[in-house]
Parts: structure tokens; C-alpha cells; sequence
């Protein structure tokens, strides 16, 4: 198989979070990772690969390296959530004769891009047990439910842009049965019994199949490119690069779409927590730790706006980027992206192979961008910082748009990234071996 069809495989056995984490898991446990637990000691060997999850919605995985002379991290983060829809506790009965789910917003999805699609549910439930508590994974795959539109008789605005309300417009219809409960549906997908389901973390996501498409199979389409495209391509590149002098580290948070303030998001103590125990568990001291975070480098990977073929008034006039035209490094003078010209100028060279080309790209200094991981995580682990991403059109969408050639460049670079060493010698003077 491809990496493009790998990549579409990826991200359609990861509708929510969860089931990416279980996803990115899974490949890692393929390779030979070693899981560890939070809850237990940390036993770590040189040459070893291991991984950690938080809240089983982020994951942490790392390679030491064999050597480990002018020891450094090399990380790189990327988010496993999605906007989306997330099913509230009880559901919703109305006067139409259909039955409803009652749901709230996650994150910013563009609204109208869910309607007249057909939906699903996936996450994870809390079950009872003999003795405790049990998470299981929720993934169905069939569609359940559709946010139909109004037909255009009933709302003859709708081409003039109408303003959809979350409580009113976008609550999914399930049934006509009254009769029908979705967690018969939900249980039986994760095979225990209704009676036994504590609480749940649901979401929808749309079932659509992806795509890769375009005169030269240019394009790929699917929901959550932003950011599984990026998990994905710097999952590979994680795998496949490695230096026995650093300590390679791939994360993968949760809640970046609403923040990232929570106790497993780029907000919160995960990265450090862990780096302080790998570090502890390699014998070394604080004073060794403190070494190795001044040349160590994070690199925050998640999608970019391309210019858009029918508005190219919103991008800046020189910081233009586009669909399969190389890895976007991403600018913001208020630091919104955590870029400097210091971080660029070391990833590219780090990065440096024949297929791979740069962009990069700024906000109109008119606009206000969004933020991301990079400027959250070096507050926690303040080091040598970049942000990057592949460009994609429809950022939010229920179907997003992303180039191919971009997906294997991201992939090349970042093997190239885990293959280097950073190497601070005096001053602010860095050497980069191979
Ligand atoms: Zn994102």
C-alpha cells in the first residue's frame, strides 16, 4: 500500500481521539515499543523504544538512542482531536415525531458542512466491572443519524448565508421508532451490557469515504486532515528516522481544539512530566537534564491554510502558500506560532534532502490566525521551537483537502529531522550531525 492510502487508512480508524491514539498504538506496538505506564516506575535502557498514554486520548512515544553523547530531545507534537459534535448525556425527545440527539459543540467545526451527510458515533464508554471501572472503545461504523437541511421552500434565504443556531439546527435525527435508544447500538458495538455503561465520551463524526483524487492524483480529501495528516506523515518519519545521540520523542495531544488546557493537552505537564522521567530513569541528574533541554528542539506540526482558489484575497500578498508546494513554516511576530528565525533556519537544515521544499506562511497583518501547539508546549518545555504543517484548504470542514506530494515530503522531512543530532556549542553557534 502507499503512504497516501496508509494515510487514509490512518485517519479513517481514528474518528475521535481515542481511537487515534488506539491507532498510532497499535503501529508503535508493531515496531517493537515497550508501553509504559504512568501509574508504575519508569525502567529506561539505552537503545530502547517505548510509549505512554494520558487519559488513553494522548500518546507519547520515544526512542534513546544508543550513545547518547551531547544527549538532546527531539521531539515532535502534533493533536489527535477534531471539531466535532459531542453527544450530551441524555437525548433529546421533540414534538416532530423523530427522535433527536441532543449534542454541543466541540472545538469550531464549519457548521454547514455537517448537514445532509450521513453521520456516525465513535469514542469510548465507562463500563462496570466485577471489580472496577473499564474503558472501551465506541466505533461505529455504519451511519446512524443526519442533520437534514431545511429545504429551500421553507428557508428561501438559505443561498443568502443563514445563521445556524447549535441547539436549534444542528441536533441530529436518529429514528422514527420513540421506542429506540442509542446505547442498545453503542453497546452492542463494544459487546457489554446497557445496564453496565456508567458514563460515556461520545462525538459524531461523518462516515464519507476519503479520496485522492486530481489529474495527477494530486489531492486527497477526507475529514480531520488538520491534524491527523500531520500525526500521521511525523509518525513515519519518527519510525523510520533515529540518531544515537538523541532521545526522539513523538506526541500526539488532545484538546487542541479547545485550547489545550486540559490534563493530557499540549497545556499540560505531559511532555515535561515524561522527559523528567526518562531522564531520572536513565540515572541522570537534573543538572544533566537541564543540559539537554538548552540543544533539544520541538517541532509543533499541524496543518496550514493553502491560498484558496476562488479567494486568494485572504492570504498575505508574499507569505502565499500553496497545495504540494512544500512544508509550510509557520511566522507570527506575536509569537502565536512559537518560529523564529533561530528554529527555522536549524529545522531546515536539519530537514535538508533533495525532494524536500519549504513555504512559508503568515497571516494577513490584518487578520487574526489561529494558534497551535508550538507557543503552548514551550511554556511548559521552554526549548527551540518551530511550527509547521501541509497546506490544506477547508480547515474545519466535514471534508478537507490536502495535497499528496506535500504528505511524502512531511514524511521525508521528518525521517531526515529524527535522522540529525542538534549539537549547541558555544554561544548560540549549532552544529548538525548526521
Ligand atoms: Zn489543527
Amino acid at each position: 500500500m502507499d503512504k497516501i492510502q496508509e494515510m487514509l487508512t490512518f485517519i479513517q480508524s481514528s474518528p475521535t481521539c481515542y481511537q487515534a491514539v488506539d491507532t498510532i498504538k497499535k503501529e508503535l506496538e508493531k515496531e517493537g515499543f515497550i508501553e509504559l505506564n504512568e501509574n508504575e516506575s519508569y525502567h529506561i535502557e539505552k537503545g530502547k523504544k517505548y510509549f505512554v498514554t494520558r487519559n488513553y486520548s494522548s500518546i507519547l512515544a520515544f526512542k534513546v538512542g544508543q550513545r547518547l553523547n551531547d544527549l538532546n530531545y527531539q521531539i515532535v507534537a502534533s493533536h489527535s482531536d477534531a471539531p466535532s459534535f459531542k453527544l450530551k448525556p441524555k437525548n433529546k425527545k421533540n414534538n416532530s415525531g423523530f427522535e433527536v440527539i441532543n449534542t454541543e459543540v466541540y472545538g469550531g467545526p464549519i457548521f454547514n458542512t455537517w448537514l445532509d451527510r450521513l453521520l456516525s458515533v465513535a469514542g469510548r464508554v465507562l463500563v462496570k466491572e466485577e471489580n472496577g471501572i473499564a474503558l472501551k472503545l465506541v466505533f461505529i461504523k455504519e451511519p446512524v443519524c443526519l442533520i437534514p437541511n431545511l429545504a429551500i421552500h421553507m428557508n428561501r434565504g438559505v443561498n443568502e448565508g443563514v445563521k445556524l443556531n447549535p441547539q436549534i439546527d444542528l441536533l441530529p435525527m436518529l429514528s422514527k421508532n420513540k421506542d429506540f435508544d442509542l446505547m442498545d447500538i453503542i453497546a452492542s458495538n463494544c459487546n457489554v451490557n446497557k445496564e453496565d455503561i456508567l458514563d460515556t465520551d461520545l462525538f459524531l463524526y461523518p462516515v464519507d469515504n476519503g479520496y485522492v483524487w486530481g489529474d495527477n492524483k494530486e489531492f486527497v480529501s477526507v475529514n480531520h486532515l488538520d491534524d491527523l495528516q500531520c500525526a500521521y506523515t511525523t509518525l513515519q518519519g519518527f519510525l523510520q528516522g533515529g540518531h544515537e545521540d538523541t532521545i526522539s520523542v513523538y506526541c500526539c495531544f488532545d484538546n487542541e481544539e479547545v485550547g489545550s488546557g486540559t490534563k493530557q493537552g499540549a497545556d499540560s505537564t505531559f511532555l515535561m512530566d515524561n522527559i523528567k522521567r526518562i531522564n531520572a530513569g536513565l540515572g541522570l541528574n537534573e543538572e544533566n537534564l537541564q543540559t539537554a533541554l538548552a540543544s533539544s528542539i520541538i517541532v509543533s506540526a499541524d496543518n496550514a491554510h493553502s491560498i484558496h482558489p476562488n479567494h486568494p484575497e485572504k492570504a498575505d500578498p508574499t507569505n502565499v502558500v500553496s497545495i504540494n508546494e512544500g512544508i509550510v513554516l509557520k511566522y507570527n511576530a506575536n509569537q502565536s506560532y512559537s518560529t523564529d528565525g533561530l528554529s527555522a533556519a536549524i529545522f531546515r537544515e536539519m530537514c535538508k534532502d533533495d525532494s524536500v521544499k519549504f513555504q512559508t506562511f503568515t497571516n494577513r497583518s490584518d487578520e487574526r490566525g489561529g494558534g497551535t501547539l508550538g507557543a503552548i508546549s514551550t511554556s511548559h518545555v521552554s526549548i527551540l521551537s518551530v511550527d509547521i504543517g501541509c497546506a490544506q484548504l477547508a480547515m474545519h470542514s466535514a471534508l478537507e483537502t490536502a495535497g499528496t506530494k506535500d504528505t511524502e515530503m512531511m514524511i521525508t522531512a521528518l525521517e531526515k529531522y529524527f535522522s540529525s543530532h542538534l549539537v549547541r556549542g558555544a554561544g548560540y553557534q549549532y552544529k548538525i550531525e548526521r
